[in-house]
C-alpha cells in the first residue's frame, strides 16, 4: 500500500497521522523541529500547545464540550492524552502541557505505521496523498510554495476577526434594518443606532479597556489595514465616526434621522443565527469585549459566539480552495488540515486532523471522501470554513450559532444547547457506525492503540 505524507506533527498532524494508522495505513509524517523551529513553539515535541494549556470547557452545554465529545467518539489522541494528564481548572479541561506533549510524541513514535522524520518541507510534496497540517506558522519556504499553488490571493498571514454575536440574544427593537443609501428598515445591515451621548461613553470605556500583548513577532505595523478598534479610537474622537461607526446613509426609521454614531452587524449565516460585528477586529481581553460592546444598543444583553482577535496566522481561503472533505479543489489526493485551513483554536484544528486522516484513507481506498453531518460541531464546522457564498472570510471556532436550528423552537438556552447536544452525538455515532469508523476508538479509554 502507498504510504500517506503528512507534514507538520502539531496538533491536527499528529491526529492525522493517529487516524490513519489505525485504519491500517502507512504513514511518513514530517516535523521540521527541533531542526528549524516556529516563532511561538519552544519545544521539540508533537502536539505542542504553543500558549494556554487549555482545551477549554468540557460541560455539554458549550460548543467546546461538544466538540471534545465528537473527537473522543473518533478516537482522538489529544482528547485521551488531555484526559491522562489534566490538571484541576474547574470545568476546563487543562492539562500539564509538558506530559501531554511528551506522552503524544512517544506513542506517535512508538507506532509501527507511522515514521517520524525531522526535517522541513519546503514545497508542496509530489507525493499522493499528502496532508499539510503546518499550522498558523506555516515556514516561509513552504508558505510560498502553498501560494503558487492557490494563488497570493488566497493565503492570508494575519488574520482580523470582528466578534461574531448570537442572534437570539439581540434586543432588535433598539436596531434597524439598512444598508447605507437604501431604503430605511430594508436591507442586509443590522444598524444599531447611537446618541452622541451614548457614543462618548462607548467611546471612553473603549480607550480605557484592557488589551492583550502583541507577541514579538506580530508587530503592530503589520496591521495597518485591519486596525483594532481600539488603536482607531486612539487616533482621536472622530476618528470612528468616519470610519467603521460612520452613520452617512443611513435613516432610523424611528426618529426618521441620521443617527449620531452607528455600529453595523452583519449576518454570518443565511438564517440569522449569528451577526458578525463589522470592522471591529480588535486585541481587547474576551471579558473586555464583553463590557464594552454590551454598550451597544441592542446588544445589552449579547452573547458573543466569538470574541474579536487579531493573530499572526497563515491560512488558505478555504470557501474558495477546499471542499468540506479538506481535499483541495485543485486535487483530490492533496488535503489541509489544522488551523491552516481557517479552523480557531487548539480542538478545532486538531479535530479536522481526524477527518482529514479518514479522507486520505479512503482517498488511499479510491473510496469517495466524507464529511460528518451538518448536524455535528466537526460537520458543521468544516461546512462553515468551505462555504463558497462567504465573501469576507475570517477564521472561526466551533460555536453553537454553526449547527442546523432546531426542529421545534424552544425558548430555555439550556435546554436547547442540550437538544443539540444530544442530537450531534447521535449523528456522529450513526456516521462512525455507517462508515466503519469504530476502529478509531478501540481500545482509546485502554490506551491500547492497535493499528488497523
Ligand atoms: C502564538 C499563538 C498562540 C495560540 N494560542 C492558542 C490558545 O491559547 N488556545 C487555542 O485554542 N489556540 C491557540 N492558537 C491557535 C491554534 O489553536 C494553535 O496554533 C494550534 O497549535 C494549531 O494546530 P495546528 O496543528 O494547525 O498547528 P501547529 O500546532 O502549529 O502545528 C504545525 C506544526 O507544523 C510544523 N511545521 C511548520 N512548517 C513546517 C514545514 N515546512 N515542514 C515541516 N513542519 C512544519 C510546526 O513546527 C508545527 O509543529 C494559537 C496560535 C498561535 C500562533
Amino acid at each position: 500500500m502507498k504510504k500517506v505524507i503528512v507534514v507538520g506533527g502539531g496538533l491536527a498532524g499528529v491526529e492525522a497521522a493517529f487516524a490513519l494508522a489505525k485504519l491500517g495505513a502507512e504513514v511518513i509524517l514530517y516535523e521540521m523541529r527541533p531542526f528549524k523551529t516556529t516563532p511561538a513553539h519552544k519545544t521539540s515535541y508533537l502536539a505542542e500547545l504553543v500558549c494556554s494549556n487549555s482545551l477549554k470547557s468540557e460541560s455539554p452545554d458549550t460548543a467546546s464540550g461538544l466538540l471534545k465529545a465528537e473527537m473522543k467518539m473518533l478516537g482522538s489522541l489529544v482528547i485521551h492524552a488531555a484526559y491522562k494528564f489534566r490538571v484541576p481548572a474547574g470545568k476546563a479541561l487543562a492539562v500539564d502541557r509538558e506530559r501531554f506533549s511528551q506522552y503524544i510524541t512517544s506513542v506517535i513514535e512508538s507506532m509501527e505505521k507511522i515514521q517520524v522524520v525531522r526535517e522541513e518541507i519546503t514545497f508542496i510534496p509530489s507525493e499522493r496523498p499528502c496532508i499539510i497540517a503546518t499550522g498558523p506558522l506555516t515556514s516561509d519556504s513552504l508558505s510560498e510554495s502553498i501560494k503558487a499553488f492557490f494563488g497570493e490571493e488566497n493565503l492570508s498571514f494575519y488574520d482580523a476577526i470582528s466578534p461574531i454575536v448570537d442572534g437570539e440574544t439581540i434586543d432588535y427593537s433598539r436596531t434597524f434594518w439598512a444598508d447605507r443609501y437604501g431604503k430605511p428598515g430594508e436591507g442586509d445591515y443590522l444598524n444599531c443606532p447611537m446618541t452622541e451621548e451614548e457614543y462618548e461613553r462607548f467611546y471612553k470605556e473603549l480607550l480605557n479597556a484592557e488589551c492583550v500583548e502583541f507577541r514579538e513577532f506580530e508587530a503592530p505595523r503589520f496591521f495597518e489595514g485591519c486596525m483594532p478598534i481600539e488603536e482607531l479610537a486612539r487616533r482621536g474622537r472622530e476618528t470612528l465616526l468616519f470610519g467603521p461607526m460612520r452613520p452617512v446613509g443611513l435613516i432610523d426609521p424611528k426618529t426618521g434621522k441620521t443617527p449620531f454614531a452607528v455600529v453595523q452587524l452583519r449576518k454570518e449565516d443565511k438564517e440569522g443565527k449569528m451577526f458578525n460585528i463589522v470592522g471591529f477586529q480588535t486585541k481587547m481581553k474576551w471579558p473586555e469585549q464583553r463590557r464594552v460592546f454590551r454598550l451597544i444598543p441592542g446588544l445589552e444583553k449579547a452573547e458573543f459566539l466569538r470574541y474579536g482577535s487579531i493573530h499572526r496566522n497563515t491560512y488558505l481561503n478555504s470557501p474558495r480552495v477546499l471542499l468540506p472533505t479538506l481535499q483541495t479543489k485543485k486535487d483530490e489526493k492533496l488535503f489541509f488540515a489544522g488551523q491552516i485551513t481557517g479552523v480557531e483554536g487548539y480542538l478545532e484544528s486538531a479535530s479536522t486532523g481526524i477527518i482529514a486522516g479518514i479522507n486520505a484513507f479512503r482517498v488511499l481506498l479510491d473510496m469517495p471522501a466524507l464529511v460528518p453531518p451538518a448536524e455535528t460541531m466537526i460537520g458543521s464546522l468544516l461546512r462553515y470554513i468551505t462555504d463558497s457564498s462567504l465573501k469576507d472570510f475570517q477564521p472561526m471556532n466551533a460555536n453553537f450559532g454553526l449547527l442546523p436550528p432546531l426542529k421545534d423552537k424552544v425558548k430555555d438556552r439550556k435546554k436547547k444547547r442540550f437538544l443539540l447536544y444530544k442530537r450531534a452525538v447521535e449523528s456522529m455515532e450513526a456516521w462512525i457506525k455507517e462508515n466503519n469508523l469504530e476502529v478509531l476508538r478501540y481500545g482509546m479509554d485502554q490506551g491500547d492503540f492497535k493499528q488497523g
